[in-house]
């Protein structure tokens, strides 16, 4: 049998030596027969081939312990090894590591190319990994696009490095598969035993940390596991299991930051910003559970729930007589993959009764990034009825010029980062007044975000900036709060009373 991954150090079924197996196979039992007088006079021999038996023995046993689509170990493979491993490194004092690995676009070929040529990546990926590896390490597919290794007698973390660098390296050419070229990438996760012994279920917990860490960390690379992971991992998972039920407990709620025009002080927009009351640890920020509703899949509920309020919010200050502005929304990547966005857009706009041109969608780069014709078609469609769509965090990722000219965008917010030091940083403050003068340009409106000081907001009224966002003149606040502002104003924002 061709048990390439047997050889790849995955735990043998027990054989017995060819002598017994031999015997075995020729088996027999005797049964003698004798006269009266007790002589031999012939004897019965039963004789049973077992050879399909043990051959389904042994196809069992293989079934068991690998992956069907690759031929690599499957995860009771792992468990199985690991138990040995950890075991024997306790027993000699030497190290064992463990990586898991994990594909950064798998999905996406999936999508793009169908199933057929996702599993071919699958097992090229498989190849490819398997032949960094030394003899005895052990690769496992643990199902979807998820790898383990299981590297014995490990030279310390710099060895267990090196290994993760030569893994990642077999990602650097293309794959072929069914004609297509594909590029892709990994994430891994790296633990190493230390002193102290550790149950496998702990030190498999650790390589899904470090490996949660890399994603987060924008995948594509390596990250060891930390003891501080721990403590920071297990508060997301339990934000990512408390959130289920944020949504319907009514635990989510919208603050509101005006957005001022330059010329004359007004606000003319307000950016709708989510926050999450939560019952036992407070407010979480934005900037906390986003990130954990996109990875546990709760983002396009959280992200319709934020949409409906704030349109709700939008007409219901028009009907409370305040000059109607744009409300802006923040939208993620995987709002924007589901082909019913615009639709879903359509069908809450009207059914609030609220005009299309009073709703701002705000993206990052990122969301743009992937360049999927879906995307183009549902910004197309949004653009098409009415909605404004702000490229925001504008420099702060890729700064593709590229984006401003290719997507119907109507407005560019310019990240933070930039503005914030712009007084001191000479190449900020170019990049911000080259921006501000190419949006111009191509008829976007510009607006600047986190603005504080005065003398920030000095600088960016030479440059030619129409719009700020920023604690200046205000932080993001209550509906209520917001209407107060806008109705009475501050020394800074000039009242806007109701007609
Ligand atoms: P963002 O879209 O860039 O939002 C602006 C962030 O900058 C807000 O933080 C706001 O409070 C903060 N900010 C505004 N002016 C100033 C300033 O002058 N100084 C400083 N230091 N900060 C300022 P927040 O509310 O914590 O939101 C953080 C991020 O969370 C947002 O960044 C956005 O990316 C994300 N986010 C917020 N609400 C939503 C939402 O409903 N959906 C999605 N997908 N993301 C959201
Ligand atoms: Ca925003
Ligand atoms: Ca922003």
């Amino acid at each position: 049998m061709a048990h390439r991954a047997l050889r790849r150090g995955l735990a043998r079924p027990s054989r017995q030596p060819a002598q017994v197996r031999e015997a075995l196979h020729r088996r027999a039992d005797h049964n003698l027969i004798r006269g009266d007088d007790g002589a031999l006079e012939c004897f019965v021999a039963i004789h049973e081939d077992i050879t399909a038996r043990l051959a389904s023995e042994e196809k069992v046993a293989y079934i068991a312990l690998h992956d069907s689509l690759t031929d690599l170990g499957n995860r009771y493979a792992l468990d199985d090894r690991l138990d040995i491993e950890l075991n024997r490194a306790r027993r000699l004092g030497s190290c064992v590591a463990a990586l898991w690995i994990d594909l950064d676009n798998f999905k996406d070929v999936n999508d793009t190319f169908g199933h057929s040529v996702g599993d071919a990546l699958l097992i090229a990926v498989g190849k490819r990994l398997s032949s960094a590896l030394r003899d005895v390490d052990l690769i496992c597919r643990l199902g979807g696009d998820e790898f383990a290794v299981v590297a014995p007698d490990i030279d310390g973390r710099k060895a267990a490095a090196n290994l993760a660098e030569r893994l990642l390296a077999t990602f650097q050419k293309p794959f072929t598969v069914e004609a297509q070229e594909i590029f892709s990438s990994a994430s891994i996760g790296v633990t190493i035993t230390s002193v102290n012994p550790i149950s496998r279920a702990d030190f498999m917990k650790q390589a899904d940390l470090a490996l949660y860490r890399t994603k987060s960390e924008g995948r594509n690379g390596y990250r060891f596991f930390e003891t501080e992971m721990d403590v920071e991992i297990r508060r997301r998972m339990r934000l990512a299991q408390d959130l289920h039920r944020a949504v319907e407990r009514g635990e989510l709620f919208l603050e509101y930051q005006p957005q001022v025009a330059l010329g004359d002080r007004r606000i003319v927009g307000v950016e709708a910003l989510v926050r999450w009351q939560h019952p036992q640890l407070g407010v979480i920020p934005p900037t906390e559970f986003i990130p954990v509703a996109e990875s546990s899949g709760l983002i396009e509920q959280v992200g319709a729930w934020v949409l409906r309020v704030a349109c709700t919010q939008a007409r219901a200050w028009q009907d409370r007589g305040l000059p109607p502005f744009p409300i802006a929304v923040n939208i993620s990547a995987i709002q924007l993959r589901d082909p019913r966005f615009a639709d879903s857009i359509a069908e809450l706009l009207a059914e609030l009764g609220l005009a299309p041109e009073y709703l701002d969608l705000e993206l990052t780069e990122r969301v743009l990034m992937d360049g999927s014709p879906l995307t183009d078609k549902t910004l197309q469609t949004l653009n098409g009825m009415g909605v404004g769509i702000s490229l925001d965090d504008f420099g702060k990722g890729y700064a593709s010029l590229d984006y401003l000219r290719r997507y119907p965008l109507s407005k560019v917010k310019i990240d933070q980062s930039f503005v914030h030091d712009m007084e001191t940083n000479f190449k900020n403050a170019t990049i911000v007044s080259a921006v501000i003068d190419l949006a111009s340009k191509l008829g976007l409106r510009v607006i600047a975000e986190g603005v504080e000081p005065q003398a920030l907001l000095e600088r960016l009224v030479a440059e030619g900036c129409e719009q700020v966002q920023g604690f200046y003149f205000s932080k993001p606040r209550s509906a209520d709060g917001l209407e107060r502002l806008f109705t009475t104003g501050n020394d800074r924002i000039r009242a806007h009373p109701p007609d």
